[in-house]
């Protein structure tokens, strides 16, 4: 089995991914979260909104509606951007306009090309009560543009001065012609955006685009991820999309081979221009439209390159050794035996004791190292097990999933220790 299998099946025997719609054969390109799933990618966003917004001055957030009026998008340039007739490389996913492609070739790696499609990445909804009032709206293609269109609304309903950013997490969906790689690419999935408006002078612009590149992948690192399966990869002049003066992917070295999952862009006033909005700086007496720098991050592509990073196996053991913030459980108790009274009380007291803190796993099943192999296939950093000893001193045993290593702790410190080992 290669390490994408590995995922898939661990992904859904423990519950984190899904295949969308399962019982009725599935849907290609849609996927639900189990309920480790949904942890882990809680916790992803709840860091990432962290470092964006809260550990930050200059940056707010803004959580827009997922159909917008359509003009919204004729005005983006995604209605007539995503409505050529298109070809798509079966291999690297990379997108041509069927009549610039010359040998029925990718251009870019030689693959097999799919036949060409009048092809529009946006999917269409139908919004009305009668029959005859329905009208045509877009279900978004990136979550982007609902921040353009509260630019001024933000400006004017805060204390907001150039240069800052808005943040935003939401639901983006594209009609891809090829779905694939559990959730590599999605026909919905999750992205988590920050819009950062600076004045229009490529200095500027180009300070700013560093910064980001750089504090976007430091995050990846600070949570764990391996330096080495991480990558920056400029885009060529041809690849860009149809908004960026300068684009910058943060790719990962996936089991199928280095793949984007965030997007550095460099938007220029491309949006903000289109849409008719400017700014106004009051106390420099002046009015022009801010440039924008984008860093652009799909949540399912994260979700799963956590994952297959924190993927290790140590004989029959799996580890998943996720960074604890990360971890879907933090904490995981057990009685030492299921069938002992007073052990099993003591237990769901030291249960119901951290459970207000952390989210912490009970399990009696089987013996202890059975209990242990399943915490690590799962992540879970720490265990706790109340034995005899705790009968006669209330301390337990914590166990820690990278190291094996067991402490002895009171049970009245076991809260501190944790938050101490978590950082909170
Ligand atoms: P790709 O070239 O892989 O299609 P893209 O360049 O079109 O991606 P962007 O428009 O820059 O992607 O979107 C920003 C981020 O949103 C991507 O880096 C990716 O993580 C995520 N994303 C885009 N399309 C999908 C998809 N179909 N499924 C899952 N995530 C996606």
């Amino acid at each position: 089995m290669d390490t994408m299998e590995k995922i898939t099946s661990l992904a859904k025997r423990r519950g984190f991914i899904y295949q969308g719609s399962e019982i009725y054969g599935g849907m290609s390109g849609f996927w639900d979260y189990g309920p480790l799933g949904v942890e882990l990618k809680n916790n992803i966003k709840r860091e990432w909104w962290k470092s964006m917004v809260y550990d930050r001055q200059d940056v707010v957030g803004l959580d827009a509606a997922i159909i917008m009026n359509p003009k919204v998008w004729e005005a983006s340039g995604h209605v007539e951007a995503f409505t050529d007739p298109l070809v798509e490389c079966k291999k690297c996913h990379h997108r041509f306009r069927a009549d610039k492609v010359e040998d029925g070739k990718c251009p870019d790696c030689g693959g097999s090309l799919t036949e060409p499609k009048k092809f529009n990445l946006l999917t269409e909804v139908y919004v009305g009560t009668t029959e005859e009032g329905k009208k045509k709206a877009y279900l978004r293609g990136e979550i982007t543009q609902g921040v353009f269109v509260n630019f001024r609304n933000v400006v004017d309903s805060t204390r907001v001065k150039i240069p800052f950013g808005i943040a935003q997490i939401g639901k983006a969906f594209r009609n891809e012609i090829t779905a694939g790689n559990l959730t590599f690419r999605s026909r919905e999935f999750e992205q988590m955006e920050l819009e950062y408006f600076v004045e229009p002078n490529e200095k500027e612009a180009e300070k700013t685009f560093e910064f980001w590149k750089e504090a976007r992948m430091n995050w990846y690192v600070s949570l764990g991820m391996s330096k080495e399966n991480l990558r920056f990869r400029d885009h060529e002049e041809k690849e860009k999309a149809h908004y960026a003066r300068k684009a910058t992917d943060i790719e990962y070295k996936a089991p199928f081979g280095w793949s984007e999952f965030e997007g550095i862009h460099h938007r220029g006033d491309y949006d903000l221009s289109n849409h008719n909005l400017s700014y106004k700086d009051e106390e420099a007496g002046k009015e022009y439209t801010p440039w924008v720098i984008e860093t652009s991050e799909g949540i399912d592509r994260s979700v799963l390159f956590f994952l297959l990073d924190a993927y290790q196996e140590d004989k029959d053991r799996v580890i998943l050794k996720l960074d604890p913030r990360l971890a879907p459980f933090k904490v995981a108790v057990f009685p030492l035996l299921a069938n002992k009274e007073d052990l099993v009380r003591e237990a769901k007291r030291v249960y119901n004791l951290l459970r207000g803190k952390f989210y912490v796993a009970w399990d009696a099943r089987g013996n202890i190292g059975k209990r242990y192999f399943a915490q690590d296939e799962i992540g879970t950093p720490w265990c706790v097990t109340v034995d005899f000893q705790t009968l006669d001193d209330e301390s337990v045993t914590v166990r820690d999933r990278d190291t094996a290593k067991q402490d002895r702790v009171p049970i009245d410190k076991l809260s501190d220790y944790f938050q101490n080992k978590l950082g909170v």
